[in-house]
């Protein structure tokens, strides 16, 4: 069953959204209605404009990437853009399963053809004549939804050869759908698996942007990092780059969870603080009392009741010991019993590990059998549980090959650290 995806956009049809605001507004399988809503004027400007002042607007934007890293896409689009070696491809990273995200979803469903406009002037920036549209297995409703706005889009010349009218410049897209395995979403595990191989990273370097997709380079790109080009090119990169913070430019799509009065997605200027988001989700429900706040995802860290003056940058995340990741923002209230939640984490990532390293294939195994002698209130056969975790989470972070691993034990080892969880006599 699908969720209805509109009940998830509180809201809707706000003249202060720019990423959402034709999201509940326009008709996501209509060319004609997304044109009357501002569609493909961006990438008029693009096409008029070239690939390097593409770029040039895009640096000065200080566009961030959305996914959960925050790599410039000015720096990533000129790397690949550079290249001699052809052809180059694109790739849309549409396999959203970070725990508690579903921004990207309700992107690709109430407002398609902006993916694919956003896609194309992606591509004629950086010399891709090909797109790949990697998109989560589980998004049928999306998924069906951008097959139609490709199909509409190539039929009017908004895709394939000669696109607008501009001789010399193709671009077509094809959609590949990921089969559940949350390893997929990254990169390079992605290229393998749209090459038919199994869904494995691969060491880096070689970075896509000189080796990604067979073989060649590539720029990867989040849904939501794209969903922001075509505002740069209608307002200008230096326009974009006064909302939000001098660092941390533009809006932020915020997936909120839990313990809150209306839970779903909101659209903030980067700079708002933590308490003002959950403000405008109508706060902690009376009831209740606040323990802690999961910023980032699985991957990312606690703050405290006492921190929600925290801006939400990606400077004031990191000052935090945390990161805004893909933007998961994930409440909990004294109720929640947290070593329960922290072992549901670490089984999700001893099941999503993909098992080609040693660190994250045995340390994930480590780290849920201590989680689950913990709740269960058992002693270790040997030593110390507290040490074991810090140990084996270490080795993880330090010689895993991929995110995964890297990250793995950021949201147990920020619960002992920053809320007292699991330690002897410590809160639950
Ligand atoms: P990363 O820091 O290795 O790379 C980020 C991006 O920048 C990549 O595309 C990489 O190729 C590129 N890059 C790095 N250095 C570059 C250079 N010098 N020149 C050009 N390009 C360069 O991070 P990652 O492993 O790709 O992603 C990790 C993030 O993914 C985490 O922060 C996590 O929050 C996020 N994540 C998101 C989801 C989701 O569903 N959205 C799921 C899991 C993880
Ligand atoms: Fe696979 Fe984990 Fe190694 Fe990443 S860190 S390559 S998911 S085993």
């Amino acid at each position: 069953r699908e969720p209805p995806a509109r009940e998830s956009v509180p809201q809707a049809g706000d003249p202060e959204l720019r990423l959402l605001h034709r999201v509940g507004v326009v008709d996501p399988d209509s060319l004609d209605d997304y044109r009357a809503h501002g569609g493909y004027i961006a990438l008029r400007n693009a096409l008029r404009a070239g690939p390097a002042e593409v770029i040039k607007q895009v640096t000065d934007a200080k566009l961030m990437g959305r996914g959960g890293a925050a790599f410039p896409t000015g720096r990533k689009w000129d790397s690949t853009a550079s290249q001699p070696v052809r052809p180059h491809y694109l790739v849309c990273n549409a396999d959203e399963s970070e725990p508690g995200t579903f921004k990207d979803r309700i992107l690709m469903e109430g407002d398609p053809f902006s993916v694919i406009e956003s896609m194309t002037i992606a591509g004629f920036a950086t010399g891709c004549a090909k797109g790949y549209l990697y998109i989560r297995g589980e998004y049928p409703r999306a998924t069906r939804r951008l097959a139609n706005a490709i199909a509409q889009a190539r039929e009017r010349g908004f895709l394939g050869r000669s696109i607008m009218g501009h001789e010399g410049v193709d671009f077509d897209i094809e959609i590949r759908r990921g089969a559940g395995a949350y390893i997929c979403g990254e990169e390079t595990a992605l290229f393998n698996s749209i090459e038919g191989y199994r869904g494995e990273p691969r060491s880096k370097p070689p970075l896509p942007v000189e080796e990604g997709l067979f073989g060649k380079p590539t720029v990867v790109n989040n849904v939501e990092t794209l969903v922001n080009v075509p505002l740069i090119l209608i307002e200008g990169g230096e326009a974009y780059a006064r909302i939000g913070t001098e660092r941390s430019t533009g809006t932020r799509l915020f997936c909120l969870s839990g313990t809150v009065a209306r839970p779903g997605l909101y659209e903030v200027p980067f700079g708002t603080t933590l308490r003002e988001l959950l403000d405008l989700a109508g706060g902690v429900p009376e009831e209740r009392t606040l323990r802690a706040v999961l910023l980032g995802g699985a991957a990312g860290g606690f703050v405290r009741p006492g921190e929600l003056d925290l801006p939400l940058t990606m400077e004031g995340a990191q000052e935090a010991g945390t990161t805004l990741g893909s933007g998961v923002v994930l409440v909990f209230d004294d109720t929640v019993n947290l070593p329960a939640m922290l072992l549901r984490i670490a089984s999700f990532f001893r099941d999503e590990s993909c098992g080609q390293c040693v660190p994250c294939r045995v340390g994930t195994v480590r780290q849920e059998e201590a989680l689950q002698r913990m709740a269960g209130g058992k002693a270790p056969p040997d030593g110390d549980d507290l040490a074991l975790l810090r140990e084996v989470g270490q080795v993880m972070r330090d010689s895993s090959i991929c995110g995964l691993g890297q990250t793995a034990w950021n949201a147990v080892e920020s619960a002992i650290d920053r809320l007292g969880t699991l330690s002897k006599g410590g809160p639950a």
